[in-house]
C-alpha cells in the first residue's frame, strides 16, 4: 500500500487519480494485517485497488467527475466495492473518468483530461488513456495500483485497457450488481475489472460478481472460480470470426494483428470458423440512441434538490434550469437533449422503437451464432491505437463515437467481453484484441484471453 501511495504520488502529472485516500488506505491495510495474523485473510487480503468515481464509497467524495455532484458524499457504499473489502482489498483513492462515463478519451471529466503512460515512438504528445474509465486503465498501466473498479456501457472497460496495454472485462450483464453505481444507461451498464493480467482480471471479477437482492437485474446463479480457467485447455472450441467486423479503411496493423491472435488460438487447439452478425452496422446508431435516452431518463434526478450543486434561483424551473446548465457538460447536455429528443412523444416510434427493434435483431446474430455451436467471438477491440489529448471529436462527436464500433455490440446484446493486450502499432503503442462470449461464459474468456496474452 506504501507503495503505491507513492507512485500516485509521483505521478500525478497523469491525473488518473481525482482523490486520493492514504489515511483510509493505511487504516484498511492495517486491519487487514490483523485479520491476516488472525488467519482469517480474504482472497485480496492486501491488494491496493483505486476506484472509478462512479461507485459510491461510503464518507468518499464521489462524483462521477461531473460539477454537478461535485460535493456529494455518499453515506452508504456500492455493493461491488463492499465486496471487494469484504475480501481484504485496499482503497488507494477514487479515479477520473469521462463525466457520468460518457465518452471514449477521459476528455469530458470536470477534473480533466487524463494522460495515457504510453507515448508514441520518438515523440512526447501526450495520448488519452481511452475512456470512460480512463483513470481505471492510465493508474493500473502506470502501476499506481494493482487493479482498479471500471464500467462498461458501450466498452468504457475495454476500449481503455486495450489503448494502454492492460486486461479488461464486461462481464455478462447481470453478473455484478449495479448498486450504488452512478447510473448512465441501465439497461447497457455493468461494472468490472481492469488489471495488469488476464489472472488478476479473474481474481479481482470473482470478488467484484454475485447476485444482489438490492439490484433486481443481477442474477442469481453461483460465480464460479475464474481463476481455475487460466491456464485450462481451449481445445476444440470453436471461434467465430465475424466477417461484418473487417471495416472498409481498417488500418493493415489492426487487420495483422486480429489473425495472428486467430493463429495463436488455432496453435492451442482452437478451431476458427468465418461466422455473420449481419446487423452489426446498425449497432453504433441504436447504442447512440438507447444510452441517451436512458441516460436522459436517469440524470432528470440532478435537479439541484436531492444532490450535490445548487444554484441560486427564483422559482423551481429557474432551479433546475440553473443548476443542470452549469453543473452538466457538454457532452452531457448533448446526451440529455438527444435522449429527451428521441423519447418525445412525436419521435419515440422513429427513433427509441426502432433502436430496440434493431437491438434485439443485434442479440438474434450472437445467439444464432452461438446456437451453431461457437464458443466465443474474436475481434479487434479498437479502430485504432490511443490517440492525442484534443485530437479527435472536436468538430464532430460522431468521430469521437466512431471508436465504439467493435465494443457496443456486446453491450446491446448483454453478453461479456474481454480486452487483451495483443500487440503494438509501428509507433509501439499496445492494441488489443477483444473475445466476446456466451452469457455467463466469463470462464472461456479468461482460458482464451490468456493464450492471447
Ligand atoms: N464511449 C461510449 C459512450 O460515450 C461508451 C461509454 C461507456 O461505456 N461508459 O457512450
Amino acid at each position: 500500500t506504501d507503495a503505491h501511495l507513492s507512485a500516485i504520488e509521483a505521478a500525478r502529472v497523469l491525473n488518473a487519480f481525482v482523490m486520493e485516500t492514504p489515511e483510509q488506505a493505511r487504516d484498511m491495510a492495517r486491519a487487514v494485517d490483523e485479520k491476516i495474523a488472525k488467519g482469517d485473510a480474504g482472497p485480496l487480503a492486501g491488494i491496493p485497488l483505486g476506484i472509478k468515481d462512479l461507485f459510491a464509497t461510503k464518507g468518499v467524495r464521489t462524483t462521477a467527475c461531473s460539477k454537478i455532484l461535485g460535493n456529494f458524499v455518499p453515506t452508504y457504499e456500492s455493493t461491488i466495492t463492499s465486496q471487494l473489502w469484504r475480501d481484504g482489498a485496499v482503497m488507494l483513492g477514487k479515479l477520473n473518468n469521462d463525466e457520468f462515463a460518457m465518452g471514449s478519451a477521459n476528455e469530458t471529466s470536470c477534473f480533466g483530461p487524463v494522460g495515457n503512460p504510453w507515448r508514441r515512438e520518438g515523440s512526447n504528445t501526450t495520448l488519452v488513456p481511452g475512456g470512460s474509465s480512463g483513470g481505471s486503465a492510465s493508474a493500473v498501466a502506470a502501476l499506481l495500483c494493482m487493479g482498479a473498479t471500471a464500467t462498461d456501457t458501450g466498452g468504457s472497460i475495454r476500449q481503455p485497457a486495450a489503448f494502454t496495454a492492460t486486461v479488461g472485462i464486461k462481464p455478462t450483464y447481470g453478473r455484478c450488481s449495479r448498486w450504488g453505481i452512478v447510473a448512465f444507461a441501465s439497461s447497457l451498464d455493468q461494472a468490472g475489472p481492469i488489471a495488469r493480467s488476464v489472472r488478476d482480471a479473474a481474481m479481482l471479477l470473482r470478488s467484484m460478481a454475485g447476485h444482489d437482492p438490492k439490484d433486481t437485474t443481477s442474477v442469481d446463479i453461483p460465480v464460479p472460480d475464474y481463476e481455475a480457467a487460466i491456464g485450462k485447455s481451449v481445445k476444440g472450441m470453436k471461434i467465430g470470426i465475424p466477417k461484418e467486423y473487417r471495416l472498409d479503411g481498417m488500418p493493415a496493423e489492426i487487420e495483422k494483428l486480429w489473425s495472428e491472435g486467430a493463429a495463436w488460438l488455432k496453435a492451442a487447439g482452437a478451431e476458427l470458423v468465418e461466422v455473420s452478425l449481419p446487423h452489426t452496422k446498425y449497432a453504433l446508431p441504436a447504442y447512440y440512441i438507447v444510452a441517451p435516452a436512458e441516460a436522459s431518463s436517469n440524470l432528470a434526478r440532478y435537479d439541484g434538490v436531492r444532490y450535490g450543486l445548487r444554484e441560486q434561483a427564483k422559482n423551481i424551473t429557474e432551479l433546475y434550469e440553473n443548476t443542470r446548465a452549469e453543473g452538466f457538460g457538454a457532452e452531457v447536455r448533448r446526451r440529455v437533449m438527444i435522449g429527451t429528443y428521441v423519447l418525445s412523444a412525436g419521435y419515440y416510434d422513429a427513433y427509441y422503437l426502432r433502436a430496440q427493434k434493431v437491438r434485439t435483431l443485434i442479440k438474434k446474430d450472437f445467439e444464432d451464432c452461438f446456437a451453431r455451436g461457437v464458443n466465443a467471438i474474436l475481434t479487434p477491440a479498437t479502430p485504432s491505437a490511443a490517440f492525442g489529448i484534443g485530437e479527435k471529436g472536436g468538430a464532430d462527436p460522431v468521430e469521437m463515437y466512431l471508436n465504439d464500433i467493435f465494443t457496443v455490440t456486446v453491450n446491446m446484446a448483454g453478453l461479456p467481453g474481454i480486452a487483451v493486450p495483443a500487440g503494438k502499432d509501428a509507433q509501439g503503442l499496445p492494441l488489443g484484441l477483444q473475445l466476446i462470449g456466451r452469457p455467463f461464459e466469463e470462464e472461456t474468456l479468461f482460458s482464451l484471453g490468456e493464450v492471447i496474452e
